[in-house]
């Protein structure tokens, strides 16, 4: 290996003005040579060593390896130079502190891409030869000076380079000590090239072949060559780093100041929290909705009604249609029909629907639209009770599953047609109008047992209608006798829903199914019936009636049998409703859209709106947890850059071993990421046990929120990711920082 310096000049920037640190450098040096070179301080022996090791660009002139310039170098090309053929020893050792001594040798290695066993082996190999065989495993900071520049010497000899440049390799050792060094340098200076700067010209005559005196940037003697020039080829091979190096180095270092990486992966775990809990908060939601939907809508009926929309609680009340272009003092007309569809219930519907499977449904009810005339006695005269002021309607449940729905607070259940409940609240609360409507007065105090035993009845057409020249009309001045013929129905209980899903009415009288049923078997043959079957004017009034005021006059008396206007179909799991639903859809093949029939899955329609409130409350909250995510993505990058201050040195001795700027990135990429990783999987950690308090405590609140948070573990796997892909931005600017440091001062800082 042969090194030609051909009018070497380096300059100075400072500020405007610049300085000559080393003007016009001739000189040669070639294999097994132990050159020193002396001067006094700040003349430039530093500058000349570090620009010969590439550490350093010169400003002007050129340096030959091997007769190749080194003009047209890169980066790489440099870096590559450092780690192969320069093995650098500096005065203050420069060690990295909290790697291991053999760890600190292998390095080098390391960014030359040998394997681990070779690696180590070597390593072994040349700390034997330097005398620290028995030192492998100890952090250099527990090195006496003179064993410390053994390590160094070991790490420069390594990589086995051509060159070894030592820069006052003895200046912080006692003379003893010195004398050691000194004669081991020239032990390995055979085969290779030494130079070696010193400012003792003892050392140098004792040792070296050769001598080069500089002053003020400018040689002032040279021996002659005592060598002779050879020249082979050169061509830089090229250096990396592995990521694992990377992770290693730093994870070393993160082991030094433990304190200050934990509270900073606290701090870091915050923000990854907040979102883990939200998360696992609306994945407990869903679980519960769905359980729900699968053990308490179930039974809910699938629903068939002449006019079907979408069922949904965002469409409550609120048109839902938004015009796409309109004038701004335009009114624009909307007709919800457009969005309704009208199935047509018909017989031959019926036929195929009751031809259905009977193991795949439980009971179908029909809804004819009857209003029934109530009659309720108080204080011995009878009322027409205000259907409009209280609920009247049949419980929506098969009779079985009653219990599950309601809690019964006195009296008992319906057991025959013509027992009936009354619904309240959790609390007794009744509206005034309800107890208005039953006939009390609602000044006076109102017990149970004043409700219990309750005789309503039911006014039979041919009772409450009377025919007088072919118009009909209510008897209502004889509601004695119409009372005293009318169907008898008992309040046998009072009833509170265990579940608000089910009733959405202020409570009421609630009647079996079976009532309708017999009802209108009552009343389909009754005279105002047949008289208003075979007449297309009002019974009432005898005005004119189109057929479907016919119907629905019909259907309101009680006269309708034959066209229900809502069916409902009872099932008792999931895959049934999903069986009765392909039952219909195969109704539906082939028929043109206004002859198609839809249903309403009312289970279905809550499960999906509560799970879309959910969704849209978690987004909301997730994006204010997030906001912690990036606060503290910043706040790790101010992390790493106090790293990359402190951690100056490392990145100058790395550079010095021949790293490139892309290994100094990637050693602060994997401080951040580790940081990150673990403030990810300390966070995961945190979401979990905390989930187990937050449930203990949603319980007081209500039974069924027991299960409220539960983590899902792609979810904090997804987390932990989120968190190190964070970190890992919130370090890129500083990594970045730290790659453009120039090396050279990078070794000067203390
Ligand atoms: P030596 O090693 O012989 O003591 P150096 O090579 O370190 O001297 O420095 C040579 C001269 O160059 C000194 O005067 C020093 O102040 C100057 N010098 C070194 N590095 C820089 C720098 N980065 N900017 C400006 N001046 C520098
Ligand atoms: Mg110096």
């Amino acid at each position: 290996m042969m090194l030609s310096l051909k009018n070497i000049t380096k300059d100075y920037k400072i500020g405007k003005r610049s300085f000559r640190a080393l003007n016009n450098i001739n000189l040669q040096f070639n294999k097994g040579e132990f050159v020193s070179i002396l001067g006094p301080s700040g003349c430039g022996k530093t500058t000349l060593l570090n620009i010969i090791g590439g550490l350093d660009r010169y400003s002007k002139g050129d340096l030959f390896i091997n007769g190749v310039s080194t003009k047209e170098f890169d980066d790489k090309d440099w870096d590559s130079y450092r780690n192969h053929s320069i093995g650098f020893v500096f005065q203050s050792y420069n060690l990295i502190n909290h790697l291991t001594v053999l760890d600190n040798v292998e390095l080098g290695m390391t960014l030359s891409g040998v394997s681990q066993t070779k690696r180590k082996n070597r390593s072994i190999e040349v700390l034997e030869k330097v005398g620290l065989k028995s030192h492998l495993y100890k952090k250099p900071t527990t090195l006496s000076g003179g064993e410390k520049q053994r390590v160094a010497i070991a790490r420069a000899l390594v990589n086995d380079p051509d060159i070894i440049l030592a820069d006052e390799p003895t200046g912080a050792l006692d003379s003893e000590t010195a004398t050691e060094i000194l004669s081991l340098i020239q032990q390995i200076s055979k085969n290779k090239l030494v130079i070696m700067v010193t400012h003792e010209k003892m050392h140098a005559d004792a040792y070296s072949t050769r001598i080069i005196r500089l002053k003020d940037g400018e040689i002032i003697s040279k021996n002659a060559q005592t060598k002779d020039i050879i020249s082979d080829d050169y061509k830089p091979k090229r250096t990396s780093m592995n990521f694992f190096t990377a992770l290693k180095l730093s994870f070393n270092n993160l082991k030094t100041k433990k304190f200050r990486t934990i509270i900073t992966a606290i701090a870091a775990s915050v923000g990854i929290i907040g979102v883990g809990l939200v998360l696992a908060i609306s994945n407990g939601f869903r679980e519960q909705i769905s359980d729900i939907e699968k053990d308490q809508l179930v039974n809910l009926p699938i629903l068939i009604g002449r006019e079907e929309t979408e069922v949904g609680f965002d469409r409550a009340g609120a048109t839902t249609f938004i015009p796409e272009n309109y004038e701004e003092n335009e009114l624009v007309v909307y007709n919800p029909a457009q969005d309704t569809h009208i199935n047509k219930i018909t017989q031959e519907f019926i036929t195929y629907l009751e031809a259905m499977d009977n193991d795949i449904y439980t009971t179908i009810h029909y809804e004819f639209g009857y209003t029934p005339t109530v009659i309720t006695t108080e204080n011995q005269t009878p009322e027409i009770m205000d259907l409009s002021k209280i609920g009247f309607s049949s419980f929506i449940i098969p009779e079985e599953t009653m219990s599950d729905y309601y809690t019964l607070k006195a009296g008992m259940f319906p057991q025959n047609p013509y027992q009936v409940v009354l619904l309240i609240d959790e609390w007794n609360v009744i509206e005034q109008d309800i107890v208005e409507a039953l006939g009390y007065d609602p000044n006076e105090k109102l017990y149970f047992d004043d409700v219990l035993n309750k005789e309503l009845t039911i006014a039979l057409n041919d009772d409450l209608y009377l025919e007088q020249n072919g118009v009909f009309f209510p008897n209502y001045s004889d509601l004695e006798y119409v009372s005293d013929n009318g169907v008898k129905l008992e309040i046998v209980g009072i009833i509170e829903t265990t579940d608000d899903t089910l009733e959405y009415s202020n409570g009421g009288i609630k009647y079996l199914y079976s009532l309708k049923t017999e009802l209108l078997g009552l009343n389909a043959n009754s005279n105002i019936c047949e008289a208003q079957a075979n007449s297309d004017q009002s019974v009432f009034d005898l005005s004119a009636l189109t057929p479907s005021e016919k119907e629905q006059l019909m259907s309101f008396i009680g006269c309708n049998t034959e066209n229900p206007f809502l069916i409902q179909i009872y099932t008792n799991s999931v895959e049934h409703k999903e069986s009765i639903k392909e039952h219909i859809a195969l109704y539906n093949e082939g028929r043109a859209l206004e002859e198609k029939i839809f249903e309403t899955d009312l289970a279905k329609a809550i499960g999906e709106t509560l799970s879309t409130l959910i969704t849209s409350i978690s987004v909301v909250l997730t994006a204010f947890a997030s906001i912690s995510l990036v606060v503290s993505s910043i706040m790790i990058g101010i992390i790493i850059y106090i790293s990359v201050l402190e951690r100056t040195k490392e990145i100058g001795i790395i550079r010095s071993l021949g790293g490139s700027k892309r290994d100094i990135a990637r050693v602060f990429n994997a401080e951040s990421l580790i940081i990150g990783t673990f403030a990810g999987i300390l966070g995961v950690v945190m979401t979990f046990i905390l989930t187990f308090p937050i449930n203990n405590i949603a319980v007081k609140y209500d039974e069924s929120l027991k299960n409220v948070a539960q983590v899902n573990i792609t979810h904090l796997i997804i987390l932990v990711v989120i968190s190190a892909f964070l970190t890992f931005i919130g370090g890129l600017i500083p990594s970045r920082i730290a790659s453009k440091k120039n090396p050279v001062e990078a070794l000067r800082v203390e």
